[in-house]
């Protein structure tokens, strides 16, 4: 084996944790070494949010081919050939990986290609296609993400999806079960549903997108109901029976077996902790997590650790966040990690956008709020993009004594777009009269925001 290679930062795994890690690192000046197992980019660029929500923008694109009637605009009915979308996807994949490639090259980062094995806190091996190397570091900062979580009686194979399989299908199934129906259940559920599959979701709690309110996860109900998506909810699955069919216990307790092509299993991911030496390092644990504190330090003297390794929410600019915060503090730079203003996505039909708060969850941590709900059946912008009528809203949650904004949520179609500006009242202490003072443009979805804070005034303009 060739001499250890010594380095100041260590970057193990090269996904949106890790690789914005390693580039802050070498822009501030440290030598930094990022290994990367698989290709650049990790899970959300190559098996997560891209393609996922490449396949989200195919399905949109086919079903509103042929659903303009009530618009006076008749489309010939459209067809699919699923192969050549999943090459579409597979090319902006491609595109964004390289382009990593190129900005770690650009900031000289070192680059190992290969799967690094730790045998104490700063060393590891590398098995690289030249043979092993040795990389001895002062700083490490673990990026190694997550895993799809896979049900004993259902394991991944054959006609068993996780999402990775389900990104990148030859074929549209005819009948596609989901199992689980959280957030990327029901993304992929309902672009598979677009796209011309018969969807069966199957799922423990009493209703879908459970980490949700109850009010955000009604729209998305709605449209499921609309469109023939078949939902056994409080059902638990048992596996597969003799024929093949996807067995379960309903909410009645009754056995049922279900015919499907494709079985999508969506039960929740799980930190990637096995396999890698980390039992080495000692670090302390958070149940499956690893444990660090508000600067992403772990119990070890410089081992750092970000994304999805560390715990919820298991988001890509959460870990991105991390990582070039990490970086910043390995600089010498005063920085912590506030999770508060970090919004969530559901790409659902209607989308869900969710920063800070719920109003129940605030009312847990204490607070006596306000809060102010604008529906879309009153904006004229959803009105024109046809969004007004499918339950979607802006509310926003705020202290009843400073009206300071405490959290802000949305439902209802291409409320995505909005995320920013309501991380960014959140990340900089809004207070409503910030939002309602705040001269939203005519006539876009954001207004609905600012008549939500007035509604939150108690006087509101368009309602
Ligand atoms: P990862 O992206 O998982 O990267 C870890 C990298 O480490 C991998 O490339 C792996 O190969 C490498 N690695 C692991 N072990 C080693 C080792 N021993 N040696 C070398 N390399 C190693 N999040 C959002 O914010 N928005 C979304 O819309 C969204 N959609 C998603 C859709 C799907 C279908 C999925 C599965 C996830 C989605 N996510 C989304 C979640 C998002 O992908 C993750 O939060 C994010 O990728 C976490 O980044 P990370 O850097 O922590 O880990
Ligand atoms: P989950 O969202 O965990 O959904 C899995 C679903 O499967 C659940 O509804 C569960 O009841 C169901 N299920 C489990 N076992 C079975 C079974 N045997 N049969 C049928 N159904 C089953 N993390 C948090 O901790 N809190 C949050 O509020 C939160 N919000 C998020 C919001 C968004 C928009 C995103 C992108 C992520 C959020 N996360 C949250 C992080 C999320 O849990 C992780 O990224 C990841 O676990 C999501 O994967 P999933 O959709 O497969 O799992």
């Amino acid at each position: 084996m060739p001499e250890p290679r010594h380095t100041q930062v260590l970057v193990v795994g090269g996904g949106v944790g890790g690789y914005p890690a390693a580039i802050r690192a070498a822009q501030l000046g440290l030598a930094v070494t990022l290994v990367e197992a698989g290709r650049l980019g990790g899970t959300c660029l190559v098996r997560g949010c891209i393609p996922s929500k490449a396949l989200i923008h195919a399905a949109d694109r086919f079903a509103d081919a042929g659903s303009g009637a009530s618009l006076g605009i008749d489309t010939r009915a459209p067809t699919l050939d699923l192969a050549k979308t999943i090459g579409w996807k597979d090319g902006i994949v491609d595109r964004l990986s390289n382009g990593v490639a190129g900005l770690l090259a650009r900031a000289k980062v070192d680059v190992v290609a290969g799967s690094a094995t730790f045998s104490d806190g700063k060393t590891c091996t590398v098995e690289t296609a030249d043979g092993p190397i040795t990389l001895t570091a002062e700083h490490v900062i673990l990026a190694t993400g997550s895993e799809p979580v896979a049900l004993p009686m259902l394991a991944f194979g054959g006609k068993i999806l996780s999402s990775t399989e389900a990104l990148s299908m030859a074929a549209l199934p005819t009948r596609l079960a989901v199992v689980g129906a959280g957030y990327i259940g029901l993304e992929l559920g309902i672009a598979f549903r677009k796209l011309g599959a018969e969807v069966t979701i199957v799922e423990t709690a009493e209703r879908i997108l459970p980490r949700y309110d109850a009010a955000l996860s009604r729209p998305v109900r709605r449209w499921l109901d609309h469109n023939k998506v078949a939902l056994h909810l409080g059902a638990n699955v048992t596996g597969l029976d003799g024929a093949g069919r996807l067995t379960l216990e309903t909410a009645n307790k009754q056995p049922l077996a279900l015919e499907a092509d494709a079985i999508l299993v969506t039960v929740g991911r799980r930190p990637r902790t096995q396999g890698w030496g980390l039992e080495t390092m000692a670090v302390d644990m958070d149940g499956l997590f690893v444990k660090v504190d508000d600067q992403c330090r772990t119990s070890m003297k410089n081992v750092w650790a970000v994304g999805d390794l560390v715990g919820e929410p298991m988001l890509a600019h959460k870990a991105s966040a991390q990582g070039v915060m990490v970086a910043e503090i390995i600089a010498g730079h005063r920085r912590h990690f506030d999770n508060g203003s970090v919004a969530a996505i559901c790409f659902t039909e209607p989308e869900i956008v969710s920063a800070g708060l719920s109003p129940d969850e605030a009312v847990a941590a204490g607070e006596e709020i306000v809060t102010g709900q604008f529906p879309f059946s009153a904006s004229g912008r959803a009105l024109t993009l046809e969004a007004g009528d499918t339950g979607g809203f802006v509310r926003v949650v705020a202290r009843k004594r400073d009206g300071r904004v405490l959290g802000i949520q949305a439902v209802g179609r291409g409320v995505a777009e909005l995320a920013g500006e309501f991380a960014h009242a959140l990340a900089m202490g809004a207070a409503l009269d910030d939002i309602a003072g705040t001269i939203h443009v005519h006539p876009t979805l954001g207004e609905a925001l600012g008549e939500a804070a007035l509604l939150a005034r108690g006087h509101g303009l368009n309602i």
